[in-house]
């Protein structure tokens, strides 16, 4: 049997795309034109300008060729005398009428002591046609235990530019495995969150799109068409037969991973680059699903969404996995 991770599953151009940045529109360095002259001069397909609670269509930059992806970022504070957490959820929207906000329409923070008073807000901007990622878990001081039972999210930050050069944070999927394990099969992005105009560009997604329109770019996000990057180029990963296979531009090394010990990184004997790289699940069985990071040798890395294997599901209760 074959599965090939949605991204590699057909012959369309891989798209770049910037799903998470700020600009003067709230605390960011950047005015918007600067911020999307800058993406466009990097060779950026779409972007979603998604400043604090403030909603975005538009293309400040007009006479430049790139898709601007409707969205803001959304947050909720939550005190419990244990210091600061909060959520925040990157949004991202439909160009059409099934998005319920309007251009430049501000909302103020919400507040929640849990992830269950937040459900309701995630309810609202899925209700009003957003697609929701789960932004930096680790900046937000909320491990896995804080946000695991929050529904209706499509991706997680996997990495985000911002927090990984302030606060040395959600640098490699923290907790992505643990909330996969459970069984909620989240995809993962890698983001800038740029605010100063360094911060930009270092963090995106590619993506497997019929057209750079919104429609087709959303559509491609909902069925997990893409990967996540800082810069390593993945070129194909699929199981057949039970043994993970991928294929990169020549990289330091290569990881699988799942939510199952054990799970092995790969570089050459030699020393040398590597470009491709299998990995056995049968060796030890009982995988759910399946994913690899590619790691250059300047250390910068890229990660593949799962493959979700016929066996994954989500957990009902807690006892169906013997070791939670
Ligand atoms: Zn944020
Ligand atoms: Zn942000």
């Amino acid at each position: 049997m074959l599965i090939r991770q949605n991204a590699f599953d057909g012959k369309e151009r891989m798209l770049k795309g910037a799903l998470h940045c700020h600009t003067t529109r709230s605390d960011g360095d950047g005015t918007p034109e600067e911020v999307i002259r800058l993406h466009v001069s990097k060779g950026y397909d779409f972007l979603a300008i998604t400043d604090h609670r403030r909603y975005n269509y538009k293309n400040f930059a007009p006479e430049t060729d790139i898709t601007i992806i409707p969205g803001m970022e959304y947050d909720s504070t939550f005190e419990r005398g244990l210091g600061f957490r909060c959520f925040h959820i990157v949004c991202l929207g439909p160009d059409d009428e099934t998005n319920g906000f309007a251009q430049d329409q501000y909302f103020e923070s919400g507040h929640s002591t849990c992830q269950e008073d937040f459900q309701p807000y995630l309810d609202w901007l899925h209700k009003n046609g957003q697609m929701t990622i789960y932004a930096h878990p680790e900046w937000s001081s909320t491990p896995t235990k804080y946000f695991d039972r929050l529904r209706g999210n499509f991706a997680m930050e996997v990495w985000n530019t911002g927090c990984a050069e302030e606060g040395n944070e959600d640098m490699n999927a923290p907790y992505w495995d643990e909330i996969l394990g459970e069984g909620q099969p989240l995809f993962g992005v890698a983001t800038d969150d740029g605010h100063p105009m360094r911060q930009h560009c270092r963090g995106w997604v590619m993506v497997r799109a019929k057209s750079r329109s919104v429609k087709d770019i959303f559509a491609a996000l909902k069925e997990g068409a893409f990967y996540a990057s800082t810069g390593p180029v993945i070129h194909d990963f699929y199981v057949e037969d039970g043994i993970a296979h991928i294929q990169c531009d020549p990289a330091a090394w290569i990881e699988f991973s799942s939510d199952m010990h054990p799970t092995r990184r790969i570089r050459s004997e030699e020393g040398k680059t590597i470009t491709e790289a299998s990995y056995d699940l049968s060796r030890y069985g009982g995988y759910r699903y399946v994913r690899a990071s590619v790691v250059g040798e300047n250390g910068l890395r890229a990660w593949t969404n799962p493959i979700f294997l016929p066996e994954y599901k989500e957990l009902e209760t807690a006892c169906e996995d013997s070791f939670r």
